[in-house]
């Protein structure tokens, strides 16, 4: 593993040990070279499979640009964005799976998704449940409204203002790199 300070070839770890229940190893390096310490974090892959069955890794970003597609015109930011993707990782990693249907993926957007924005929401389901009449858009409109009746809050606040003009959100943030997030 490189020095990311001095970018020396190799380092030594000096200190190994398990970390969010066994689903992470973090070590702690040293570098030979100048002599600084810093820690790394390994983890598994967590494997997407499309439907043609090539797997490639989970990227938050992907899960973002499809989100942030349905989002268009609507109030939720970048970092709404960021912390959505971070749930659907995170959801998909509690179940232990190491590899998921990119379909699951998807579904796995849509409850967080409706908690941020429910327009948003009807549109990326109307794409994931495969909604082929607009019954299938009634059908979800009532099971919204049923969830504000149950939560005691207005129906639908954010369908009844018309959608900002002219607001997109185009590029974005690649994602971050922390302190060494990279197997050794
Ligand atoms: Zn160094």
């Amino acid at each position: 593993m490189r020095c990311p300070f001095c970018h020396n070839a190799d380092s030594r770890v000096i200190d190994s040990r398990e970390a969010d229940e066994g689903a992470t190893t973090r070590r702690r390096r040293s570098c030979p070279a100048c002599g600084r310490r810093f820690t790394t974090v390994e983890e598994a892959v967590l494997a997407v499979v499309k439907r043609s069955g090539v797997s490639e890794p989970f990227n938050r970003t992907k899960v973002i640009a499809g989100v942030r597609r349905a989002c268009q015109g609507r109030p939720v930011d970048e970092d709404q964005l960021q912390l959505l993707a971070q749930q659907v990782e995170d959801a998909i990693r509690a179940t232990g799976a190491a590899e998921v249907p990119s379909h699951e993926v998807g579904l796995t957007i849509l409850r967080p998704l409706r908690e941020l924005d429910e327009v948003a929401y009807l549109r990326f389901a109307s794409v994931y449940r495969a909604f082929t009449s607009i019954e299938d858009f009634e059908k979800e409109i009532t099971e919204l409204r049923a969830r504000h009746i149950a939560a005691g809050t207005p129906p639908l606040p954010g369908m009844q203002e018309d959608p900002p003009v002219g607001r997109r959100r185009t590029g974005g943030r690649g994602q971050a790199a922390p302190d060494g997030n990279s197997a050794p």
